[in-house]
């Protein structure tokens, strides 16, 4: 596995920023799972606040920027309001909120921040340039600050407006997050001991799959799971039945396929499935290999023999990189192959046999949630960030940052 090399060096940290009394946007990843309102794992909360907190005790005006979910335009429901209060208590200082990401409202707000305090502004994709950089957009938000933070290491494979186009407009520094990550990802997996195995699972398959035609070629093994492998499957033309699957992207999975064999890459796909016929915790379900799923049935997690089959590769390598849970690890019992699997690499860690590092908010929720995180050599709060550095590929958000 050979990429840019992301030497923290060559980046702008806070270690160079004066923040004293300037207004100091900070871009955070805040991008939490949230169920009835409550946030099921504070892990993207926790690591930003040691950002957030220094640049306040060093007397900035901090404005938090974020985003929360893919909302189409305004959406109450993805309003960053409720994260404002869960920011506050973990951070042990108020955190205001403004209902707007710029315009009136929100220089007003800033206008008002005294050195030292924190406002949060709300969800920066409510507004469609966001996404496509727009440089009215860009120039609306560098107008509310003096520098620029990127603490937002899960978003910097895209260039949006508050993760890359305002970069260019403000002095832009790597925030403390950010530069743990790339110190700690450049550390594992500069020069990382084959073999080297990837696990990608999940469900943001259309977002995830064109990049498995480049990791591919860097790794020795690709293990596919979760919604990731249905569309495998489907590709291979077995019936998924109602499985979460991409059935148009077929052909892109058979690519894949064909430029591993190239690469000499093994492709690691499920044998046997755990359907159920409804998506929920404890629906009845049954253990069927992967061409036995009826028509009404969907796959929600790998079945016995792929999970003994992944552990066995696995104590075959000495590198294991992953993203994606194996099967919709929030509904019990449909846990189990992304715990059995967390398990044995933990137990390979601990012996000093794999080197494992992991990333993707809901797979740091799974490690969480099989209570391995604390074991794995390194977790990243990012996923598709974190898969597209694997790839090689110059990431937007970082390299904006450079000197
Ligand atoms: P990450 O956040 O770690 O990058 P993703 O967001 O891509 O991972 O995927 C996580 C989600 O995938 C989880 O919410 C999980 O329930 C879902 N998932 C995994 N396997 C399946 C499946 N077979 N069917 C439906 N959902 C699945
Ligand atoms: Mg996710």
């Amino acid at each position: 596995m050979t990429h840019a090399k992301p030497n923290v060096s060559t980046f702008r940290t806070l270690d160079d920023a004066d923040v004293a009394n300037k207004r100091v946007l900070v871009r955070v990843d805040l991008n939490v799972p949230v169920e009835d309102g409550r946030v099921t794992d504070d892990t993207r909360i926790r690591a930003v606040l040691s950002t957030i907190g220094e640049i306040a005790d060093k007397g900035g005006k901090v404005i938090l920027l974020a985003h929360f979910g893919r909302p189409k335009g305004v959406d109450p429901k993805l309003s960053l309001e409720p994260i404002a209060g869960e920011v506050a208590s973990r951070l042990g200082r108020p955190v205001a909120f403004c209902p707007e990401t710029i315009g009136e409202k929100a220089e007003a707000a800033v206008a008002a921040l005294k050195p030292g305090e924190v406002l949060l502004l709300e969800n920066t994709r409510f507004d469609p340039r966001e996404e496509k950089n727009d440089p009215a957009f860009v120039a609306a938000l560098a107008e509310l600050g003096d520098l620029y933070v990127n603490d937002a290491f899960a978003t910097a494979h895209r260039a949006h407006a508050s993760t890359e186009g305002i970069a260019h407009h403000l002095p832009a520094y790597a925030g403390r997050c950010m530069q743990e990550e790339i110190e700690a990802l450049a550390k594992a997996l500069e020069a990382p001991e084959r073999p080297v195995m990837a696990v990608v699972g999940g469900a943001k398959v259309s977002s995830k799959l064109e990049l498995l035609g480049n990791l591919v070629k860097k790794v020795d093994l690709l293990v596919i799971g979760g919604g990731m492998a249905n569309t495998f499957l489907a590709a291979d033309g077995t019936d998924v039945g109602k499985s979460l699957c991409e059935h148009d992207l077929g052909a892109t999975a058979r690519s894949i396929v064909e430029k591993a064999k190239a690469a000499g890459c093994e492709i690691v796909l499920p044998v046997d499935a755990v359907v159920a016929k409804e998506f929920k915790a404890h629906a009845d379900n049954r253990v069927v290999p992967v061409d036995g799923v009826d028509s009404d049935e969907m796959i929600l997690d790998a079945g016995p023999t792929s999970v003994a089959n992944v552990v066995e590769k696995l104590k075959g390598v000495k590198t294991v990189v992953w993203n994606g849970p194996f099967g919709a690890f929030e509904l019990s019992p449909f846990d189990m192959a992304t715990v059995e699997v967390a398990k044995a690499a933990a137990e390979l860690t601990d012996a000093g046999r794999v080197l494992s590092v992991a990333g993707g908010g809901d797979t740091v929720a799974a490690l969480n949630h099989a209570g391995v995180a604390e074991r794995f050599t390194y977790v990243s709060t990012a996923g598709g960030a974190f898969l597209e550095w694997l790839e090689g590929k110059a990431l937007p958000g970082v390299e904006a940052l450079r000197r």
